[in-house]
């Protein structure tokens, strides 16, 4: 029989241990019928845009689709080339070929961001877009790329699936570029009980062509204006957006809150010197920590080590996307991205959610450091 992990990395049970006031609201939906777009839809899309400060925010059925919306509104397809990190998931590579174009992989820096200063010598004629990800909830350095992209006329579609409250120098994650994408899934930092998912933009035109396409490219019930696709979010979860987007600021702080403690005990810990190795945390980027992640020798060992333990260690990838057997038509080989191969080696991803209690983040870095001691 399995034991339940001491220290959980699922954090839902306890987040919607007491959905009331999600039921009640739930109760006037299902009397009103709304539910197709409709009024909680339209709601979640006002507040969305002013939480990410955006002109126009359209909700979406998940991220992908939301990748996928953002780059069909850039006019991104066959024969175009996009620039986009080899260690995110899968999706965001997913989107790029589901449009028909090239990904073209960048290696990424010791922030697990894409390597801003490895993307000029990828662009050729070709190239279209880029598209970095706020990858864990972390930014990189979006100022250089909109420099870059402006520099070479590049369209700009920023994954910020796992960025929803993060923000770069103030700036809500997702809108530095043309189109921001970003997803509602269970392990994201604003979830709602399933799919969901959000692009944004401050661009009229666009807007309107991906609110149109998002609804099969319908004008009214009798004219459509192009042929597109039903990419609407379901009004169930509009609801559990609202709702949880005015508790996120809260989950966010408890997560910080418990990141600063974690990582100054490991900065404290002369036994994990060199051992354990935590990415630089920028003071200009404020971090959702989707994924909290470091960098462990001997990882595998530790990884059971830590399962056999009680806690629910896991990793953000073994295998980078360059390698997978999915690129394979991109003609990819090991050792063509050095640093996010060693990453993939070496990384480990530990429980890191708003409902950890002291007690739980002590016992987490005493199994870590008793694993290094011994
Ligand atoms: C989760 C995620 C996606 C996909 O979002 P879904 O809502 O699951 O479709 C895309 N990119 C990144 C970086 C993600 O973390």
């Amino acid at each position: 029989m399995s034991v339940p992990f001491e220290v959980p990395y699922n954090y839902l049970p306890e987040q919607f241990a007491r959905p009331d006031d999600i039921f009640r609201e739930w109760e006037s939906l299902i009397y009103s019928s709304d539910f197709t777009l409709g009024r909680w839809v339209a709601e979640i899309e006002n507040l969305f845009a002013q939480f990410t400060q955006s002109k126009y925010a359209l909700a979406v059925n998940n991220g992908t689709d939301a990748l996928v919306l953002a780059l069909k509104a850039l006019e991104v397809g066959p024969g175009d080339e996009v620039i986009t990190p080899c260690n995110s998931f899968y999706a965001t590579t997913g989107a790029i070929v589901a449009v028909g174009a090239t990904p073209v992989f960048c290696d990424v820096d010791n922030r697990y961001q894409i390597d801003v200063t490895k993307i000029e010598e990828l662009i050729t004629k070709k190239t279209k877009a880029i598209l970095p990800v706020h990858w864990g909830g972390a930014s990189p350095d979006m100022k250089v790329i909109v420099q870059l992209a402006n520099n070479y006329s590049l369209r700009v579609v920023e994954d910020a699936c796992m960025g929803i409250g993060t923000r770069l120098d103030g700036i809500p994650a997702g809108t530095f570029g043309q189109v921001g994408a970003y997803s509602l899934h269970p392990l994201k930092s604003l979830n709602v009980m399933g799919d969901g998912g959000f692009v944004t933009t401050n661009d009229r035109q666009i807007y309107e062509w991906m609110s149109c396409y998002r609804n099969h490219g319908m004008t009214d019930r009798d004219h459509i204006s192009m042929y597109g696709l039903n990419h609407r979010m379901q009004p169930l979860q509009a609801v559990v957006a609202k709702h949880e987007l005015g508790r996120l600021e809260g989950y966010l702080n408890a997560r910080r809150q418990n990141v600063s403690h974690f990582d100054s005990l490991v900065l404290a810990c002369d036994t994990l010197k060199g051992k354990i190795i935590l990415p630089s945390r920028w003071l200009r980027n404020e971090e959702s920590f989707c994924l909290y992640m470091l960098l462990a020798s001997n990882r595998d060992k530790l990884i059971s080590w830590l399962r056999n333990n009680g806690i629910d260690a896991r990793i953000h990838y073994p295998i980078p996307l360059h390698l997978q057997k999915a690129s394979k038509e991109f003609g990819y080989k090991d050792g063509d991205f050095p640093v996010a191969e060693d990453q993939a080696n070496r990384l480990v991803t530990l429980p890191m959610h708003q409902y950890l209690t002291r007690a739980q983040l002590d016992h987490m870095f005493s199994m870590v450091s008793s694993f290094y001691a011994s």
